[in-house]
């Protein structure tokens, strides 16, 4: 009877302790999840999301500390793809509330992305480095590049 007492217990205690790393996983991401499934860029305020269309065109959305969309205002940005097949510098213009690249991502992917952030003209940039990885994470079905687990 003792013993079997002391199973449950045990039982118990792992499961408290297993939903409590659960729990604080939940509250703990690497990376905040984005509204419109891009990658949130670090140090950049107002957040700024990259996020690569479906026709490989890039749109810079920018949220305030709520993920509520703001409109872009002084910010402006330079991305640098290093694909296989040479660099491509990416310019990008104002369109409604975002920044959108005037040309498209090249070929391919898995090619590292430099996104040079400039919160005003006159603002020393920031460079942002990241892979990009299309391919739909099994965990969180963001993009790879977009990944909100902490992996
Ligand atoms: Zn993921």
């Amino acid at each position: 009877m003792k013993t079997h007492l002391r199973i449950l217990t045990l039982a118990a205690a792992l499961c408290v302790g297993l939903f409590t790393a659960i729990a604080a996983d939940k509250h703990d991401h690497a990376h905040k999840a984005t509204p419109k499934g891009g990658r949130l860029l670090d140090k950049t305020e107002p957040h700024a999301e990259f996020v690569v269309e479906k026709d490989r065109t890039v749109t810079i959305n920018f949220y305030n500390d709520e993920m509520k969309a703001v409109p872009v205002t002084t910010q402006t940005i330079t991305a640098i793809a290093d694909a296989k097949s040479g660099k491509a510098t990416l310019q990008f213009e104002k369109k409604g509330d975002s920044l959108v690249s005037k040309a498209k991502l090249p070929d391919g992917e898995g090619y590292n992305v430099v996104v040079q952030f400039k919160q005003t003209a006159d603002a020393k940039p920031v460079n942002l480095r990241f892979k990009l990885d299309l391919a739909t994470c099994g965990e969180c079905k963001r993009a790879e590049y977009a990944c909100t687990c902490d992996h």
